[in-house]
């Protein structure tokens, strides 16, 4: 600790010292010295609401107030001195004195010790005061009073004075007015000190001027740092494009491998649908190029810009990603004015009016959230996203809650914004509603990308074929055993077989041949089926389709792959 070892009149200034010990001596120290008290016991007056006020320090200036402000006010302090010290004492840590008190039952008073000098002049160390208040006090009560911890110097020949006051300047005391009894109860004064201590001169510790100086070094460095990757985060070429992800991988804290190698573009106008099981790394994926968190290798560029934690490229992206937190006691209309305020953008950039006509919220935007049915708080958390009317929006499962009427005007309302050149990501299970509304998709299994292209593409080429019988089991059972088939499994339209190029003439005369009846038999042309082909196929199996199996790369067209 820093200690004022004196007072250079020829610098005029305090010369300083660093007082250093091998182990912390705690608040008691490692030796106590008592030093006896004397004085009668003494009425203290505290006066209704405290006022007037002792003074030990003034609020909001500390030890700025100058040493020689401090006071106590007549009748309302009690004083017990020390002999003149027989020598010097240093004293480190908080002092400590047994007292009685006697009068109200809850007593409060300031305690501190001063340094007199000979003259009679008397010093309050930091003009430190503490605080004590003792319940059940009306028959007398002793006590131990922990006084401020200190670092200082009590010289030879001084005394040192125990001031025990009702009020104190800086704190507030009770209303009523009332009268106590301050006693000594004990010798005196604990002083605690630690003589392992041992002061350095000449100058500060390496360590008090070094680490600041390391600390304006990072500064330094994470700032040029940031210049240096705001400088490369800009791809020109990619300007035009909303979204390119490259070689995306994330792995948890815990080791769990959410995404795995995952790159795509998106281009201007398109509705990309996200498929894939529970767990494939969809939302991940999301998080990720909200820059929510911080991939370990892979970039991600929106209109050219690199995104990480507060990129710029953000500001073009309107998003929600796992329910969006609304303040539940204010209307949708509040929340949504809050939201927008809180992005530091000009008002009239929300295109309020707009947004409002896309959510169809009517007149419920004004009343309070906590009254929204859950689709209600879905179309509201997508007004949200869509303020300031993005470049980019990316919606997690932006269906969720929405009742048939209201999936059909969120329909309409992402073609109107794609009409508008504006793009959307979506991630969604409802595979029919992908079909209808998304112009592409890209389909994850296990962090990986199994396919990405046109809707129709991954439909078509998916091709699967689903046979129309009565006799499901009988059907899957001999399907199952037939070359080139890669899986059977019975549908509620019939038995869905996954081929490898077999003719549907052949699956007919197969089945017929074992005596299954057929009653029709066409190509299965829905996205649900195609991916369920693309995430039943095993790890290393071949494309499901001619046509399919590019490597896995940023462009979306025509590329289904598989066992990469
Ligand atoms: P769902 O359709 O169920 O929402 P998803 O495709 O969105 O799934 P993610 O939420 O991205 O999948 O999860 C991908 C994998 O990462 C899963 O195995 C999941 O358990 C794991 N995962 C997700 N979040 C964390 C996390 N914070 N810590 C550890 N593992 C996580």
């Amino acid at each position: 600790m820093t200690r004022v070892l004196g007072f250079d009149p020829s610098t005029d200034s305090a010369s300083l010292g660093i007082a250093t010990a091998g182990s912390y001596p705690g608040l008691n120290g490692t030796r106590r010295t008592m030093v006896r008290l004397a004085g009668p016991p003494q009425m203290v007056v505290s006066p209704a609401g405290g006022a007037p006020a002792s003074i030990s320090v003034f609020p909001g200036l500390g030890s700025l107030g100058g040493a020689g402000l401090t006071f106590d006010m007549p009748g309302q302090s009690a004083a017990f001195t020390s002999a003149p010290l027989p020598s010097a004492l240093q004293v480190t840590g908080s002092p400590t004195v047994r007292v009685r008190v006697a009068g109200a039952s809850g007593v409060t008073l300031f305690a501190k010790v001063y340094d007199v000098d000979q003259a009679g002049n008397a010093t309050l160390p930091n003009q430190l005061a503490a605080p004590l208040r003792v319940s059940g006090a009306q028959g007398g009560r002793v006590v131990t009073v922990t006084l401020p911890a200190i670092d200082y110097n009590f010289a030879a020949g001084h005394r040192l004075r125990l001031v025990l006051t009702t009020t104190d300047f800086a704190y507030g005391t009770p209303p009523t007015p009332a009268v106590y009894q301050v006693a000594l109860a004990g010798p005196g004064l604990i002083m605690p000190s630690d003589p392992a201590l041992t002061v350095v001169t000449g100058g500060l510790p390496w360590w008090v001027w070094a680490a600041p100086l390391a600390a304006l070094l990072a500064a330094g460095l994470i700032l040029g740092l940031g210049r240096g990757r705001r400088r490369d985060s800009f791809v020109p070429d990619l300007a035009d494009v909303p979204l390119e992800i490259t070689g995306l991988t994330k792995r948890y804290k815990d080791g769990q491998l959410a995404v795995d190698d995952l790159s795509l573009r998106v281009e201007r106008g398109q509705i990309l649908g996200l498929l894939g099981p529970n767990g494939a790394g969809k939302t991940t994926t999301l998080r990720a190029l909200m820059g929510l968190l911080h991939p370990e290798t892979g970039t991600i560029t929106i209109f050219g810009r690199r995104v990480h934690a507060g990129s710029p490229a953000l500001s073009r992206l309107g998003s929600f990603v796992e329910g969006p937190g609304f303040l539940p006691h204010l209307s949708g209309r509040a929340n949504l004015d809050l939201y927008w305020r809180a992005t530091g953008r000009p008002t009239d950039g929300a295109h309020l009016a707009e947004v409002l006509e896309v959510a169809g919220l009517g007149a419920a935007i004004d009343r309070k959230v906590r009254a929204y049915s859950r689709g209600m708080c879905q179309r509201l958390a997508i007004a949200q996203a869509m303020l300031g009317l993005p470049d980019l929006l990316v919606l997690d499962e932006p269906m969720n809650g929405l009742d048939p009427a209201g999936i059909h005007e969120m329909r309409d309302m992402l073609r109107g914004l794609t009409g508008e050149g504006r793009t959307v990501i979506l991630s969604s299970h409802l595979l029919g509603e992908v079909e209808q509304t998304c112009s592409h998709v890209v389909v994850m299994n296990e962090g990986r990308r199994l396919a990405a292209g046109p809707v129709e593409e991954i439909i078509g080429q998916a091709g699967a074929l689903m046979v129309g019988t009565p006799e499901h089991e009988r059907a899957v059972s001999v399907l199952r055993t037939l070359p080139g088939i890669e899986g059977a499994e019975a549908h509620p339209d019939g038995v869905l077989v996954h081929h490898d190029g077999v003719p549907a003439s052949e699956v007919v005369a197969a089945l017929v041949g074992a005596g299954v009846p057929v009653e029709r038999v066409g190509p299965s042309r829905r996205l649900e089926d195609a991916f369920l082909a693309l995430i039943a196929a095993p790890p290393g199996g071949s494309p499901s389709a001619a046509g399919g199996g590019t490597e896995a790369g940023p462009d979306l067209v025509g590329s289904q792959e598989r066992g990469r």
